[in-house]
């Protein structure tokens, strides 16, 4: 862990859980700063544009910039970059904050808000792909649409494969849900731009300019942020603030680098690291 030089953060269940905020950010984040730990942030929230994050880090006290915020929606727009015309239609289940970014990044799509529930502005034949992410207004006919779409042909991309997402109420449907519904529709299996794909970590890493070796990945959420994080051929360290149990963690395999309470935790072993390289158990910072 001394070698680390830059944090790539996944932000609900670590920076916050819901509305409340997990320890006392602005000095965390002092505190990285003075060991000279670049930090960029990345999550699978595709219904929040970067500029909503931007806003939210800066009333905790982060002065964080866009550029160093990261969404599975920049990554489905990236992965769609690759794979068709710069002015494809697209056909989008998905909120505001993917529609946005798509359109930013000279995509057209083709069911506007305003012709939503199935209708489009495009004969299907023009479509060619659809991207599913949360969409909570969701319509049967939307469901219809997307699925004679992806039967048709259209690239079937997610933006993440979160099944459910952590309310007050309990777990809820994620965007998961509804790719796996037209997953049940077509027959077909979406890729998926988020976590644990390693286009959103390489893309932190180029933003970072760090080596994998020597950058760490923090996230609560096993399957997707650590999984992603050692693909990705990071460091890894599972926050047991969101919603992992430290029973899960221990279990997983191959094994996360590192197994901490909260974020405050894991500064406090990065400090402790550097001044006593060779320490391997940061709960005994606990
Ligand atoms: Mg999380």
């Amino acid at each position: 862990m001394k070698h680390v030089r830059a944090l790539i953060l996944d932000m609900d269940g670590v920076l916050w859980r819901g509305e409340e905020v997990l320890g006392d950010l602005s000095a965390l984040f002092e505190r990285l700063q003075a060991m000279g730990l670049k930090t960029v942030f990345v999550t699978n929230n595709a219904t929040r544009s970067v500029a909503q994050y931007v806003a939210r880090l800066r009333a905790l006290g982060l002065a964080v910039g866009p550029e160093r915020i990261l969404n599975s929606a920049q990554a489905a727009a990236y992965a769609l970059q690759n794979r068709l015309p710069r002015d494809a239609w697209v056909y989008v289940l998905g909120e505001e904050g993917l529609r946005s970014t798509l359109r930013e990044a000279g995509f057209r799509i083709a069911n506007k808000e305003t012709k939503k529930h199935g209708r489009m502005a495009v004969e299907p034949d023009a479509v060619q792909a659809v991207v599913v992410a949360l969409d909570r207004q969701c319509t049967y006919d939307d469901l219809k649409a997307a699925t004679l779409l992806v039967r048709r042909g259209a690239y079937f991309l997610g933006t993440n494969p979160d099944r459910t997402y952590p309310t007050p109420q309990g777990l809820v449907p994620g965007a998961g849900t509804l790719i796996a519904a037209l997953e049940a529709a077509t027959g077909r299996q979406a890729d998926i731009a988020g976590k644990p794909q390693p286009l959103l970590f390489r893309l932190a890493l180029q933003r970072l300019g760090t080596r994998p070796e020597e950058t760490l990945v923090v996230g609560d959420r096993l399957e997707t942020d650590i999984a992603g994080g050692q693909a990705a051929g990071c460091l890894t360290a599972v926050v047991l603030s969101g919603v992992t149990s430290e029973e899960e963690a221990l279990r997983w395999e191959p094994a996360p680098d590192l197994i901490v309470p909260d974020l405050t935790a894991l500064v406090t072993f990065l400090e402790r690291e550097r001044r006593m390289p060779g320490r391997r158990v940061a709960k005994e910072e606990h």
